[in-house]
């Protein structure tokens, strides 16, 4: 494979695995060279800097044709978003960008992350999703939006119905790409794909891409930029890990002590069940602290305005429940 940012020497992966071979990267969003109001919409959205898969994986989808990636870490939802919002043209009532993905909850998320970062570009983004009423999602597609993400089963009735036509696809995203390119879902994708332009770009992103499925890529991919990131590069730089063992008494007091020593923008202190989640949000609070907490008990609608005003920093501390060792209280600052 040829043409800039190529490797001529492909990286040798393990046995099975897809090898990158494309290795041209950024260090920061304003090295993309992206549209003023997309940039906008990625500070708003509380995003500083690019995390690897999107330092490695937005600048093909702009710059290449079809892009394949891989990747344990975070970020892959913002780096095919940002990539396909760059690309698209917000004057034009037309559907330019499809994204499927196989749960109805990623599907959801993942067109809040589009609403937030195409907040300035005014793009339209309409989630079809199954267990709702098809007459709705008609509606919503009378508003001629840019962007499509839903279910691929809840997309292909609605192309069937003729209420969704592809003829101005600019880009094809499948999420989770090795689940939607097994049995399940095969036959369903297979169809849309034989549906969408011939110059439409295709992008796959994955945790993991086995060799077998990057094989039959081949059928329907043109060319495309492969993008590995290996575990090991997955280390946060910027941010230092710090652990204190400590008597479950002292825990509190500890926590304020680091508060008056030093500067914290934002942090997000884990705890392991509700009683404490609620009893530290309670203290902090004391304190004169904003709080935001999630646990079990909060509506999935509940915890995405909590994240809201996390992300907005209109609260500056999150106190979440997750499953950590009893003894355990881990604090991870941004
Ligand atoms: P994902 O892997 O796409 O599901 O993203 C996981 C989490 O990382 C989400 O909460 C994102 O909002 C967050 N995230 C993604 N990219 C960035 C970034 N560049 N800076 C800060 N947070 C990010």
């Amino acid at each position: 494979m040829e043409g800039k940012g190529k490797n001529k020497d492909q990286i040798k992966e393990d046995e099975g695995i897809m090898e990158s071979n494309f290795d041209e990267s950024v260090e920061t969003f304003d090295e993309l060279n992206l549209k003023p109001n997309l940039l906008r919409g990625i500070y708003g959205y509380g995003f500083e800097n690019p995390s690897i898969i999107q330092q490695k994986a937005i600048l093909p989808i702009i710059q290449w044709n079809d892009v394949i990636a891989a990747q344990s870490g975070t970020g892959k939802t913002a780096a095919f978003a940002i990539g396909t919002l760059q690309l698209v043209d917000p004057q034009k009532n037309e559907i330019q960008c499809l994204i499927l993905s196989p749960t109805r909850e990623l599907a959801h998320q993942t067109s809040i992350v589009y609403q937030f970062l195409g907040e300035y570009l005014k793009v339209k983004v309409c989630l079809l999703i199954g267990g709702t009423r098809v007459g709705l999602d008609i509606d919503k597609l009378k508003e001629e939006p840019q962007f499509l993400v839903g279910n691929p089963g809840r997309v292909l009735d609605l192309i069937w119905k003729k209420k969704i036509s592809l003829g101005y696809l600019q880009s094809f995203v499948l999420d989770e790409a090795d689940e939607m390119l097994s049995k399940g879902f095969l036959e369903t994708i297979k169809e849309i794909i034989s549906l969408i332009p011939n110059t439409a770009k295709i992008l796959l992103f994955s945790a993991t891409m086995p060799k077998g499925i990057v094989e039959m890529t081949t059928k329907f991919m043109k060319d495309p930029a492969k993008i590995l990131v290996k575990n090991e590069e997955l280390t946060l730089e910027g941010i230092k890990h710090y652990y204190v063992y400590l008597k479950k008494e002292d825990k509190l007091d500890v926590l304020f002590e680091i508060y008056r020593g030093i500067e914290i923008a934002q942090a997000i202190i884990y705890c392991y069940i509700k009683k404490v989640v609620d009893y530290v949000s309670e203290e902090l609070k004391k304190k004169g602290h904003m709080i935001s907490s999630i646990h079990g008990d909060l509506k999935q609608f509940e915890r995405d305005s909590v994240m809201r005003y996390f992300r907005s920093g209109v609260t500056r501390v999150l106190v979440i429940m997750a499953y950590l060792p009893e003894e355990l209280m881990y604090i991870k600052f941004h």
